[in-house]
């Protein structure tokens, strides 16, 4: 016999644990079901982790450079893989343990911790127990892909997973993969005091950037001393003793990489494989991607997809969205939708890349007529003053609405000097509202006015 409930929710990522929670507290009886670790990627293994990692890098990065700012450090800089672990793991279990809890304390909500699977359209089994629901909302995520590369089962490598429990410096590591996830991992070690190779299959860092964005951010890493391999079109492992011999193949310079260590960083893939979708005929795409309508539904009624695992996002403030879309839609009768949000993200390498809405490469393709403001680092005040002028920012706006269209910010906190732009963009304000906004002094914000009253048509 199956234990009935008003919902069932699968995942305990970004976005099951607060629509849980909305769920419960609206009176509804609701499971929640979670096979791992709670909080899932971004809490465990992804966003925290790494972004306290990177904060760790940066204050070796810092402490290298203080004789430029006048300050004297006795004795060379030595950084403590362990402590830098502890650290980590402190802010990790901080999160991991608060959403526990948070989940096991509330009213109307029951936790079962273990594999999901669909039985039918509304029976999901989790170990020996049967739960049923109407509505059942799908937030299982996703893990490190890992493609049949030549000789990959030969060797050992490390994934976004089994990196947070490095405790060591590792001598020389290999990042195959020149996108977000392996960029933030390389600059990393990198100032961690790792000998560091990029290997990309592409002829360019993340290739979804315009072009003059992946130069500079290859340009940021060469200088300091990451070694990048493009157009690595046949990439191959071999063990060689302790070692891993990375074949790369690329167009120019030596064929083979030997790294002390190999991180695999070459995309994601969703946890749809063993959900048992198939029993209630839960349509998929061809990468596994369940698919959803633009109010986050499934083909099957009752039944939605939330977060990394419908691939309409793959950030965790697209999975907390897709959970307000969802809650306001069967909550507040407010009519949401996925189409109603704006493309923006950050990565992390140091300077951060801050990006909204369109790329200047998709604004050519688009036809439309527009103006576009670019400004090297170099010419912002703040940043000359903190010394860290690498980058620059471009503003794209439609020269008939004057909408803005999209900006690409790379640059000493541009994370969060972006959002003045996404909010402006939220409110389909004319450019000039944000242009004529009295911006405080001395800003890395305070230049995107001045930027505004030099657009120039885009050729
Ligand atoms: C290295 C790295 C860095 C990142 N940095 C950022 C960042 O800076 N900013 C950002 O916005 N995003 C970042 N991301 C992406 C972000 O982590 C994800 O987009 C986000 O976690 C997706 O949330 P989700 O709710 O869809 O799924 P997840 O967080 O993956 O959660 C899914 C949960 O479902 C559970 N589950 C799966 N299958 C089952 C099953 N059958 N039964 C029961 N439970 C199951 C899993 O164990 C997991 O706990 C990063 C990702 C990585 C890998």
């Amino acid at each position: 016999m199956a234990t009935t409930y008003d919902a069932i929710v699968i995942g305990t990522g970004q976005a099951g644990p607060s629509l849980a929670a909305r769920l419960a507290g609206a009176g509804m009886k609701v499971a929640i079901i979670e096979r791992k670790r709670f909080g899932g990627t971004c809490v465990n293994t992804g966003c925290i982790p790494t972004k306290t990692l990177v904060a760790s890098a940066r204050a070796a990065h810092v402490a290298r450079r203080a004789g430029e700012h006048g300050v004297m450090i006795d004795g060379s800089i030595a950084v403590d893989m362990k402590k830098v672990k502890e650290r980590k793991d402190t802010v990790v279990r901080r999160s991991n343990e608060g959403v526990e809890k948070w989940l096991k304390s509330t009213e109307n909500l029951t936790v079962y911790e273990g594999h999901a699977r669909f039985v039918d359209t509304h029976q999901v089994s989790v170990s020996d127990q049967l739960l049923a629901a109407d509505k059942i909302f799908i937030n299982v995520g996703g893990r490190a892909s890992r493609p049949p590369l030549r000789g990959i089962d030969q060797v050992s490598y490390l994934n976004n997973s089994t990196m947070m429990d490095v405790d060591f410096l590792p001598k020389h590591l290999v990042v195959i993969g020149g996108s977000y996830v392996g960029l933030e991992f390389a600059q990393m070690y990198r100032r961690f005091g790792s000998e560091v190779t990029i290997v990309e299959m592409g002829p360019r860092l993340i290739q979804r950037e315009d072009e003059d964005v992946s130069e500079a951010i290859m340009t940021i890493l060469e200088n300091e001393g990451i070694k990048i391999r493009l157009s690595a079109e046949c990439i191959g492992f071999e063990k060689r003793g302790d070692k891993v011999a990375v074949n790369v193949d690329c167009s120019s310079g030596d064929k083979t990489v030997i790294g002390s260590h190999t991180l695999l960083a070459v995309g994601r893939v969703p946890n749809t494989d063993d959900l048992g979708l198939e029993k209630a005929r839960i349509a998929v795409d061809q990468r596994g991607f369940i698919q959803v309508d633009d109010q986050l539904r499934t083909n099957v009624p009752g039944i939605y997809a939330l977060g990394d695992c419908n691939g309409r996002g793959a950030f965790t403030h697209t999975a907390y969205n897709d959970y307000e879309i969802i809650a306001a839609n069967l909550l507040d009768g407010d009519q949401r939708r996925v189409s109603d949000r704006i493309t923006a993200y950050a990565l992390y390498v140091d300077p951060p890349l801050g990006r909204a809405g369109m790329t200047e490469t998709e604004v050519r393709k688009s036809g439309r007529k527009a103006l576009i403001a670019k400004r090297p680092m170099a010419r912002v005040g703040r940043a000359v003053e903190k010394g860290e002028t690498q980058g620059f920012m471009t503003v794209l706006v439609d020269a008939e609405t004057k909408e803005i269209l999209g900006a690409s910010l790379l640059g000493i906190e541009c994370d969060e000097v972006i959002h003045s732009i996404l909010d402006v963009m939220y409110a389909k304000a004319p450019y000039t509202v944000i242009q004529r906004a009295m911006h405080i002094h001395p800003t890395v914000t305070e230049l995107i006015p001045t930027m505004l009253g030099e657009l120039k048509p885009l050729e």
